[in-house]
């Protein structure tokens, strides 16, 4: 993409994220339940979280950010689109 071009939303799917399992999705299921306390937004279907929050998880996981992204989408946590917020903060 261009340099006027935003990176996507970074848009948690909370209904998907909740029906992972724990073993697999814990880690993220603890810091999306942490930014949502910090938020006080406790009702939402969905969880916008920053570009910097992925790479945070990526150090968790000890995986690349865009290993990490295309384990999220095979979840269905995360929309393909996310993939250009990876390329994005890689380029
Ligand atoms: P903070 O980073 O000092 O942000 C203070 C307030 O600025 C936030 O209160 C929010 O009203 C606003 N704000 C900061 N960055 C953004 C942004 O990118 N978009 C929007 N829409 N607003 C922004 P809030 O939401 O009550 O959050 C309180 C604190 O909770 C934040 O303090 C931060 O420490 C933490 N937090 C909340 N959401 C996230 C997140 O997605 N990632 C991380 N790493 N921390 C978060
Ligand atoms: P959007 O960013 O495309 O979000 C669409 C809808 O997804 C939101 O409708 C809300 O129902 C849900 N959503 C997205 N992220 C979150 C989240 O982190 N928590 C929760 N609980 N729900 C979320 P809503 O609230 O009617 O907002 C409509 C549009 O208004 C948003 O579209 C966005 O363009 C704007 N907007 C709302 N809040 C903010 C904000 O804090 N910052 C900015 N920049 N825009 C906002
Ligand atoms: P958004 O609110 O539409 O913000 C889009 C981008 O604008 C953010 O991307 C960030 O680069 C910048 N931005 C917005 N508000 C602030 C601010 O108060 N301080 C700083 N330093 N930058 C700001 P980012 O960080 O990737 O966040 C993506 C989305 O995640 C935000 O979209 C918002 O929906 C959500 N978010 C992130 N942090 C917070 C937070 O602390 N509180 C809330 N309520 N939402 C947040």
């Amino acid at each position: 993409g261009g340099a006027a071009e935003p990176p996507p939303k970074l848009v948690l799917d909370l209904e998907r994220l909740s029906q992972v399992p724990p073993e697999k999705a814990g880690p993220l299921q603890r810091y999306a339940a942490t930014i949502q306390s910090q938020r006080g937004d406790y009702n939402g279907k969905v969880l916008s979280i920053r570009q910097d929050d992925l790479r945070t998880l990526a150090v968790i996981y000890d995986q690349s950010p865009s290993v990490l992204t295309e384990h999220l989408i095979a979840w269905g946590v995360l929309d393909t689109d996310a993939r250009r917020a990876v390329q994005h903060e890689e380029a």
